[in-house]
């Protein structure tokens, strides 16, 4: 298929991009390089053995985007372009809005008018709010705890009462658990600017030098050992489930699939605090603090959905995550070379 993935620069795309190419299609890139380096480019091509093409503009531009779709004689689009730092949502909820929205609406304004109505989207496990059932299952009502997390909620409403309007459409909405890890061969992986606010890329930070200590947020939750459970999900994995996605939607009866990609199982702070330690051969420092605000104490999907209808699931193990995230991490101590 010619595939058109809007922010393919980033962590979770340039991974997809990968096996897009992989898999034989033909992909193209859009994105602002607000929050990715243009380095990553020359390393998906030479992974690939393929020239990629990039188009260097925010999908918010409106006449820019419509321009692409009129030309590029697209088949579907996987759209991973936002901003995603839940922090930074809370003290600046109108450039969320503004941005997320935004480029969804002009997206798919475009995508509309041009006929291409094959659209895979990238969800976030937060949809299921501040005090979800156990496992999340994809049935359960859908909520938000700050501006980032509304705002994954309403573009997955404004995808539905697109795909409501007009059944031509086919859309998959993706709700990912945590992504860690990076490719195995050590050439690409996350590089978060500033300080780091998830926990892997923290800890990897941590193992070479570039922090000193791991602050751990909170040792007295309800969990076996006090700290916080997540389904944390190698970014390999979570890119296959993209392709399987994109694979779905040419043979689904319904407009709109919903999938959680998850492991299923969850991991506590201390016990990936463990596994990174194993993966660099040392002991790492930490701290336990304050809880941070927001958090949930237990966040595990229920995986079924997607091995069902994706013939997908996970395959990773967190050492796997641990031990890619340090090869990427001890290779490019300072990420991505770009100034
Ligand atoms: N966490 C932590 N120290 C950090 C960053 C995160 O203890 O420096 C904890 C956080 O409280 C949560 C888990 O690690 O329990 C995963 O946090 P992350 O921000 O990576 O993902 P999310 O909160 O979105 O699940």
């Amino acid at each position: 298929m010619r595939v058109l993935v809007t922010g393919g620069a980033g962590y979770i795309g340039s991974h997809t991009v990968v096996q897009l190419l992989a898999a034989g299609h033909q992909v193209e890139v859009v994105d602002s390089f607000a929050n990715a380096k243009a380095s990553v480019v020359p390393r998906i091509e030479a992974l690939t053995g393929s020239l990629l093409t990039v188009h260097a503009f925010d999908v918010c531009d409106r006449d820019k985007t419509e321009a692409l779709l009129a030309g590029g004689a697209f088949e579907a689009v996987i759209h991973f372009a936002g901003f995603k730092a839940v922090g930074e949502s809370v003290a600046e909820p109108l450039s969320y809005y503004d941005n997320n929205l935004d480029s969804t609406l002009s997206l798919v304004r475009a995508m509309n008018r041009h006929g291409v109505r094959r659209l895979v989207f990238s969800s976030s496990a937060t949809v299921y709010g501040a005090d979800p059932e156990l496992p999340m299952r994809e049935e359960l009502p859908t909520s938000a705890t700050n501006p980032y997390g509304w705002t994954k909620v309403m573009q997955e409403q404004i995808l539905r009462d697109v795909a409501a309007a007009d059944h031509s459409w086919r859309i998959g909405l993706l709700r990912y658990f945590n992504p860690v890890g990076a490719h195995p061969s050590g050439t690409m992986g996350e590089d978060p600017q500033g300080n780091p606010n998830n926990l892997v890329p923290f800890i990897a930070q941590v193992a070479v030098g570039r922090r000193e200590r791991l602050a751990v947020f909170g040792g007295d939750y309800d969990t076996p050992d006090g700290t916080c459970l997540r389904d944390y999900i190698h970014v390999e994995d979570l890119a296959a489930g993209h392709v399987a996605a994109l694979h779905r939607l040419q043979a689904m009866a319904e407009p709109v699939g919903v999938w959680n990609l998850g492991t299923g199982q969850g991991t506590s702070v201390l016990e990936m605090v463990a596994a990174f330690s194993r993966a660099v051969g040392r002991d790492l420092p930490y701290d336990i603090v304050e809880r941070r605000a927001g958090d949930i104490a237990v966040s595990y999907a229920d995986p079924s959905r997607a091995h069902a209808e994706l013939g997908w699931r996970a395959v990773k193990s967190v050492d796997d995550m641990c031990a890619d995230a340090w090869r990427w991490q001890s290779a490019n101590p300072q990420g991505y070379p770009d100034a």
